[in-house]
């Protein structure tokens, strides 16, 4: 492993300790198992090293592993190279990637780093408040994979605190727990795998619902109702390619807006054109699903089930 790789790995060390739910913008308890701190005397360090004034006690990121999962130095390196070896999360070094010509490079396998982000969100409060002021429940969550992480970008110094969605393997979303900030939402770009819970389109189910983003996605699933994110609605054409069940019915939810319109649109001649059954849902009036949900769940349930209800009458009919 080259320097610059591990130099890379050890400016992790904010975000490893974010992740423990240790705040770095402000003196903090000494994570020394040997020192009993009764006042807050470890400071983060710009070179990214912490400091304790109390005891003495400096760590970088394989020491602060060391300190608090309780191992030795070596483990924790391991550790470190395992949660932070993948220096491609940031925007910057997958345009770089996308620039490199004839160059066939396999698609980055980000599955480690779900595991690793799944269990910090199950750490970390401020994360989980932000999914249930979504109206999104933690058991869902779980069911999806999503996760916290702490990214930071280096070419514009900018953090994004986000939950992340693994869309697949290869590809996830980013949506910052702060929704004032400015960076509100990323989207790793190297693969072309872009719809959120691709298999609503070809399980068991017998109506699939179809939304734009991932959390209107997961505003059905959460009720229980099968449903694909399209991530955004020019994603409607990669939809129209996918292999689906052409025997379920769709519900069609984008969003209440001239876009989300123009493509469910688009959707409805797809269906018709493809004798594929499909009902439109107005999202109680709402922009969109997840809207609807936090709004008046209760509202936005009886909504669903109702059309649901009426869609089940009319294919009972048929038969
Ligand atoms: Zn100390």
């Amino acid at each position: 492993m080259e320097q610059y790789e591990i130099d890379y790995i050890k400016s992790n060390l904010q975000s490893y300790l974010e992740t423990k739910g240790i705040r770095t913008d402000k003196f903090f308890t000494c994570i020394n198992p040997e020192h009993s701190d009764q006042h807050p005397s470890m400071k983060y360090f710009d070179d990214y090293k912490i400091h304790c004034f109390g005891c003495g006690a400096t760590y970088d990121l394989f020491g602060a592993i060391a300190a608090i999962e309780h191992l030795d130095r070596k483990e924790a390196f391991k550790k470190a190279i395992d949660y932070y070896e993948r220096r491609t999360l940031t925007p910057d070094t997958i345009i770089k990637q996308k620039t490199v010509k004839n160059e066939q490079k396999p698609a980055k396998n980000y599955e480690k780093a779900y595991k690793y982000w799944q269990n910090a969100l199950k750490d970390n409060f401020e994360a989980q408040e932000y999914l249930l002021s979504r109206g999104i429940d933690l058991a869902t969550a779980n069911r999806f994979g999503l996760g916290f992480n702490s990214f930071y970008f280096e070419k514009t110094n900018t953090r994004l605190n986000a939950i992340t969605i693994p869309l697949s393997k290869n590809c996830f979303s980013a949506r910052n727990i702060n929704p004032n900030e400015e960076m509100r939402y990323y989207k790793t770009k190297d693969s072309d795998v872009d719809i959120f819970n691709k298999q609503a389109m070809t399980n068991k189910q017998p109506i699939c619902a179809i939304t734009e983003g991932e959390f209107d996605c997961l505003s059905f699933e959460t009720l229980n109702v099968n449903c694909v994110g399209l991530g955004s609605a020019n994603n409607v054409n990669l939809f129209i390619e996918s292999e689906k069940d052409k025997n379920k019915t769709f519900i069609i939810a984008l969003d209440n807006d001239e876009a989300g319109q123009k493509w469910a649109q688009k959707l409805k001649e797809y269906f018709k054109e493809n004798k594929i059954k499909f009902a439109e849902f107005d999202n109680c009036g709402y922009k969109d699903p997840n809207e609807a949900l936090v709004k008046d769940k209760s509202a936005f349930s009886k909504s669903i089930f109702s059309l649901i209800k009426k869609l089940e009458k009319q294919n009972n009919a048929e038969m």
